[in-house]
């Protein structure tokens, strides 16, 4: 399968790994992938932790990752925000620090209060965020603070089920300012896959996930081939149901499909 790309996009959740865990086949294919001298990027819609923490829970998982290979939606969306908002402007970072870090990174200067008059408001999943931030945003955005969403996921999976995740918190939001987000980066946006490639100057790229309405739509709407594994959210039977721009060109049972002949779905 591996024969007519040039590099591989992985989603994390679901595909490469569980919670805190690697799924079974992941550390083989991902090494064999390597092997074969086609490049991995990680792409996670999850904007509460950095590049290096996510290569680190990878590498202590078993799959060996450099913060080189990890591209975030707070990174890409920290990237679109500097070409929307003045050099140095204040951005409200409503998220973890790990967004407040990227913020900075591109020359933006993180705040916490409206008063500060930002720029923007910028929204990212963090479990620490409550009604005193959301209030805070809320104020700065009527002000007329830009709003852009790291990934508006209304859930975030985890060993008890799924959690609210950025897209429930965004929805509180959008509730109290009857608007919509000004930007929304995360899959099923084609940014995030936009920007892996483009790092690796890849022009055929494969993108693999265990999400139709995010990974393989967000692979679509990106120009990109995709391969659906059945080791996360979606069964055989979705793929198969799938409408046309969800619907995946090959199927795998798991990582492991990367290093076998692929499986290809007819997309007529
Ligand atoms: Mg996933």
């Amino acid at each position: 399968m591996l024969d007519a790309y040039d590099l591989v996009i992985l989603d994390l959740d679901g595909v490469v790994i569980v919670g805190e865990q690697a799924l079974p086949a992941a550390a083989a294919a991902v090494a064999t992938v390597r092997q074969e001298g086609t490049p991995v990027v990680f792409a996670t819609n999850n904007a509460s932790r950095s590049a290096s923490a996510v290569a680190e829970l990878l590498t202590k998982v078993g799959v060996p990752a450099e913060p080189s290979e990890v591209i975030t939606s707070a990174m890409v969306a920290a990237d679109a925000l500097a070409d929307s908002v003045p050099a140095g402007a204040a951005v409200l970072v409503l998220g973890s620090d790990a967004l407040a870090s990227e913020v900075r990174r591109v020359g933006l200067r993180p705040v916490s209060s409206a008063e500060d008059q930002p720029a923007a408001v910028i929204q990212g999943y963090d479990p620490s965020v409550g009604w005193e931030r959301l209030a805070e945003a809320s104020v700065a955005i009527r002000a007329g603070a830009r709003w852009v969403v790291t990934n508006s996921d209304a859930t975030l999976p985890s060993p008890r089920g799924p959690l609210p995740g950025n897209g429930s918190l965004v929805a509180a939001l959008r509730t109290a300012l009857e608007r919509e987000p000004d930007m929304v980066v995360g899959k099923p946006q084609p940014a995030l896959f936009a920007a892996a490639a483009r790092q690796r100057s890849a022009s055929a790229p494969l993108v693999v996930g265990d999400r139709l309405d995010t990974d393989i739509a967000g692979a679509y709407r990106a120009g990109m081939d995709s391969l659906l594994v059945l080791t996360g959210i979606a069964s055989r039977a979705d793929a198969l149901a799938a409408p046309a721009e969800q619907r995946p060109h090959y199927l795998g049972d798991d990582l492991g499909a990367l290093t076998r002949p692929g499986v290809q779905l007819a997309r007529d």
